[in-house]
């Protein structure tokens, strides 16, 4: 069954830029989908829209399985930057989702370290970001994403400021706690070689108007993680 579920999605934004054209796409439980396509097919507006971040001009984002008040709180999302707020500890960047929901630092503490241990950052949670290296900053913001253990991790390029071997590092890394955990990913990337290497379904997509032109599932040849 799907865990999201786009019917007839269009955009238009208010300067007359058609982003998207009637775009349907089912995802199920535990795929890693990655949306591949130049720049300005509308993948980052498909995810904004996935994620309510932004309004569709007509169709519907449906959560099958779920409360659509409940929907938002299963869904993580990463951003191509890391967006940390730089006054802030690590540990306090990964409470922030946490603490918009009302959870005191005490009770998110066992599950800001968790989410810190995931992504092999706990002994950095004093840190702050300005100590980091671009791939941690990185990572912080995947533990800020996964923190409220989201059903749905939605990433916007997330490497495509890195330096091509942290990039390959992370994409292990991603690769290696998907399978742990079974997420469902949608990856948003421009780069072939991501979405063969990282996904099981690739939803190709053209420019003008925005719409998927291919959607197919694939096997890895190689041994991933
Ligand atoms: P992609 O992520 O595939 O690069 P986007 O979804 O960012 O593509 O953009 C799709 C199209 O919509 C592009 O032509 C882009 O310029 C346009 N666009 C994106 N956001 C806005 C906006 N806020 N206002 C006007 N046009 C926009
Ligand atoms: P980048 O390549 O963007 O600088 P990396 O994530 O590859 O970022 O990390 C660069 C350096 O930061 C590593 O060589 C290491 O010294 C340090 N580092 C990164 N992650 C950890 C970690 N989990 N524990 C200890 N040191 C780390």
């Amino acid at each position: 069954p799907a865990i999201v579920s786009l019917k007839g999605i269009s955009k238009t934004f208010a300067n007359g830029t058609v982003a998207l054209n009637n775009l349907s796409l089912d995802v199920r439980e535990g795929e890693f989908v990655s949306l591949l396509g130049p720049s300005g097919c509308g993948k980052s507006t498909a995810l904004r829209i996935i994620a309510g971040l932004i309004e569709p001009t007509s169709g519907r984002v449906g959560w099958p399985q779920e409360e659509a008040s409940q929907a938002e709180h299963e869904l993580g999302f990463v951003f191509q930057e890391p967006t940390l707020m730089p006054w802030a500890t690590v540990f306090s960047n990964v409470w922030l989702p946490l603490r918009l929901k009302g959870i005191s630092k005490k009770s998110a503490r066992e599950r800001v370290m968790e989410a810190l241990e995931t992504v092999g950052l706990a002994p950095f949670a004093a840190s702050y970001p300005r100590e980091l290296s671009g791939g941690m900053k990185m990572r912080v913001s995947i533990a800020r994403a996964l923190v409220t253990r989201p059903r749905v991790l939605l990433m916007d390029e997330p490497f495509a400021a890195l330096d091509e071997i942290t990039r390959f590092k992370l994409n292990n890394d991603l690769l290696h706690l998907w399978e742990t955990f079974g997420w469902t990913v949608i990856f948003v990337t421009h780069s072939v070689f991501e979405s063969v290497y990282l996904s099981n379904r690739i939803v190709v997509m053209a420019a003008r108007p925005g719409r998927i032109v291919s959607d197919s599932a694939i096997d890895a040849p190689y041994p991933r993680g």
